[in-house]
């Protein structure tokens, strides 16, 4: 008989987990809370889905990932994911690694694992919310003898109301909001705080999975942006520059990247600063004294940012500070520059020492920034944190139970910008998937 399997949340970890199991040839729910499947995969990308990345390396994963991220990636790799992809007619592009639909949109991943999974007969359970999952004693995975065995109830007495007759299947029921459900495995697919009020990811799975034993590490926003002490000075209007973003702790650097960052007058984000957030959240939620440096002349060694410095120098004459610094910085950050140093721009060059000159330039190669929060789990891409890997196994089943499993951004996995967190989504789908149809 074809194993019954429920999976909660119908996000891209389901969707594919789905797939995986019903090609297997196992019995497929989805319970998804939302009125469709992938809500949140359809915005990624900016609407265009970066579906992975062929720069697919272990150390672009959180650290508590990487020494398992190996054998999982050689297992499911970027390649595999393109042939997934293959399999359901979706045609890809490279740009300089970054893998997107070839379509350009998001839109197209979705429906194409929407159409696999009804073709494959799975059965899509909308608008219904998994609030708990029952397990009977002596239920196919449960190592855990009497401890733990029910956690609510005994499943097997409760028949009434059941989808799926109770006691056809093992020992699992899946308790919505409004209905129960029985199964001989749970995948756990549910996702994690990022984005609420766009996706409905309200981390339910953690209350889940904590009521079944597993472990919660403690969960942060990422690839997030952050509010910046608007007393030090912020531009009153956003600016966009190509620049290397660093952040530091004291005197420590906690992370450095290089790419288009963003200052606006709330705080500064763009991709390199949400790349460098993985490393930051905790210690500003600590309210640690955290703090942005920002190179704008980041193609510039130091030897050459002098020689640039005494190039300016030139224009120590009749202009003023406005004049000699327009055609070096943006104008917002020149704005910037002379209200936190308190000169007006209307000051003549003539007035202004040589080293004072110097003294205004160099902020441009370290502008700080003051780190007061970050921009919350709803401005979010991921969440750092979640199920502990520590509970789960190798096929992504819980440790003490492997008739439950846990997959994508439930876990405690979290990945750079540039697909990395799709594919850990498609790759723990994939083996947790086929592993539960077993
Ligand atoms: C704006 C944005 C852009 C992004 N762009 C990219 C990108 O281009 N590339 C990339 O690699 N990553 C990107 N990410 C991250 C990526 O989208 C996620 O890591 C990925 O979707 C996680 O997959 P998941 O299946 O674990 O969770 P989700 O895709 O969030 O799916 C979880 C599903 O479970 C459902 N659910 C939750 N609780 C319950 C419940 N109690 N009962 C029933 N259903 C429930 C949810 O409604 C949801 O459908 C982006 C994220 C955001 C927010």
């Amino acid at each position: 008989m074809a194993k019954k399997i429920i999976i909660a949340g119908g996000g891209a970890s389901g969707m594919c987990a789905a797939i995986y199991a019903a090609r297997n040839g196992a019995n497929v729910t989805i319970i998804e809370k939302n009125n469709v499947l992938g809500k949140k995969l359809s915005m990624t990308g900016n609407g265009r889905c970066n579906l992975t990345n062929l720069d697919m390396r272990e150390d672009c994963f959180n650290a508590a990932a990487r020494t398992r991220m190996k054998s999982w990636l050689a297992a499911f790799g970027a390649t595999e994911v393109i042939r997934f992809f293959g399999s359901l007619g979706v045609v890809v592009r490279s740009e300089d690694g970054y893998i997107y639909p070839a379509s350009g949109q998001a839109t197209t991943v979705v429906t194409a694992l929407c159409d696999e999974i009804r073709r494959l007969g799975v059965t899509v359970v909308y608008e219904q919310q998994v609030k708990r999952i029952e397990v009977a004693y002596g239920a196919a995975g449960d190592s855990r003898g009497s401890f733990g065995g029910n956690l609510s109830g005994d499943a097997k007495k409760d028949s009434g109301g059941n989808y799926g007759a109770e006691g056809d299947c093992g020992g699992y029921v899946v308790v919505t909001d409004k209905d129960r459900f029985s199964c001989d495995a749970v995948i756990m697919a549910t996702g994690s705080l990022s984005g609420p009020k766009t996706t409905m990811s309200t981390g339910d799975g953690y209350y889940i999975c904590r009521q079944l034993g597993m472990s919660i590490k403690d969960t942060f926003p990422a690839l997030v942006g952050f509010k910046c002490d608007r007393e030090d000075g912020l531009p009153q209007a956003g600016v966009r520059s190509m620049a290397n973003v660093s952040f530091y702790l004291g005197t420590e650097e906690l992370a450095r990247e290089y790419g288009e960052v963003q200052i606006t007058p709330e705080g500064i984000s763009g991709i390199p600063v949400m790349q460098a957030s993985r490393e930051v959240v905790k210690l500003v939620s600590e309210k640690k004294p955290v703090y942005a440096e920002v190179d704008f002349f980041p193609d510039y060694d130091d030897k050459e940012f002098e020689a640039l410095k005494q190039d300016m120098m030139r224009f120590l004459d009749k202009r003023t500070l406005g004049e000699f610094l327009q055609g070096f910085g943006n104008s917002n950050i020149n704005e910037l520059v002379m209200s936190r140093m308190k000169l007006g721009k209307g000051m003549k060059m003539k007035n202004i020492s040589p080293s004072m000159a110097e003294c205004i330039l160099d902020n441009y190669r370290k502008l700080k920034f003051r780190i007061v929060d970050c921009n919350g789990y709803q401005a979010s891409q991921v969440t750092t944190g979640g199920v502990s890997l520590g509970d789960i196994g190798d096929h992504f089943a819980y440790v003490n139970d492997n008739g439950i499993y846990c997959i994508g951004e439930l876990l405690d996995v979290d990945g750079r910008c540039g697909g990395y967190n799709l594919q850990w989504a498609f790759m723990s789908g994939s083996i947790a998937g086929t592993a539960a149809s077993m």
